[in-house]
């Protein structure tokens, strides 16, 4: 297990879900965690871990959160951009039906948010840093719902750029990409969607936060220490076949029988 002691690290939306898990495990490991979410924890925090009412897409927020962290650590060690919103789905989240404020509203927070707290606490990582965007593997192909799949995108294309820039300074900027995890998001999804993600996973089921939070905490350690740059799926084998299982699976069909 890695040590994290000492470090200071934000995760967005860590009130509930993927970032819940984050915090906790990133805590046990020796971090102080600072939870930053528009919505309260569903349940009580455990030590090591603080949490802060923040919007991800206000500037103000931002700075207020930047100035806390500076006078109370001196400096900041991580962030996790965790913090995600899927916005409509059916035909409502198509291209040809989306709404033009359903459309900015997921690239505010999706993309934009992730770009203010990287302009904002990078400024804080005198020490080195490191910065984790968690994305989707919407964000790898031509995903269903559009601005959710241009916003993930977006965040890979602001990864890399943050990675390059802020190299120099000792802080490695990686993108995790998520496939369908069991969370709070995911309360309303229709069983054929569950379905359909299903029958692109080699490893034959679907992910929970337990599955992502380890990933972010070797990157949030110096066992990691060499690697930035890079995305980082997380999803049971869904995007490695680039949608051809549906080929093997066909031809396992007719060699065997259905
Ligand atoms: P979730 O809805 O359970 O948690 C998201 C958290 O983000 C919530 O606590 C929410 O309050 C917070 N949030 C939303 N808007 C915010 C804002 N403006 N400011 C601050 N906090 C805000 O979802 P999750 O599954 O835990 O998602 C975590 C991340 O993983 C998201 O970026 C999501 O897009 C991504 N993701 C999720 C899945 C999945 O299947 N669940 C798959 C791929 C990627």
């Amino acid at each position: 297990m890695s040590n994290l002691n000492g470090r200071v690290i934000v995760v967005t939306g860590g009130a509930r879900g993927q970032g819940r898990e984050e915090a906790e495990q990133l805590a046990a490991q020796g971090a102080s965690v600072v939870v930053a979410d528009v919505i309260e924890p569903e349940h009580e925090l455990p030590d090591r871990v603080a949490f802060r009412r923040h919007d991800v897409t206000s500037p103000d927020d931002w700075n207020t959160l930047a100035e806390a962290l500076k006078s109370e650590y001196g400096a900041v060690f991580g962030l996790v951009n965790n913090a995600g919103i899927v916005g409509s789905r059916g035909r409502a989240g198509r291209l040809e039906d989306i709404t033009l404020d359903d459309w900015n509203r997921l690239l505010q927070v999706n993309t934009t948010g992730c770009f203010l707290g990287i302009q904002t606490l990078s400024r804080l990582m005198t020490g080195g840093g490191s910065i984790v965007n968690i994305s989707s593997i919407a964000g790898a192909g031509a995903h269903f719902s559009a601005g959710y799949g241009v916003s993930k995108w977006a965040l890979r294309g602001l990864s890399r750029i943050a990675s390059m820039e802020l190299g120099p300074r000792g802080i490695r900027v990686n993108t995790i990409l998520p496939g369908y995890i069991h969370t709070p998001m995911q309360n309303q999804t229709p069983q054929h969607f569950i379905d359909a993600h299903l029958s692109l996973i080699p490893l034959g089921r679907i992910g929970a936060p337990k599955d992502v939070a380890p990933v972010v905490a070797f990157l949030m350690s110096d066992e990691s220490a060499w690697i930035s740059g890079v995305d980082i799926p997380v999803d049971g084998g869904a995007i490695g076949h680039v949608g051809l299982r549906v080929i093997s699976d066909a031809m396992t069909v007719a060699t065997n029988g259905a």
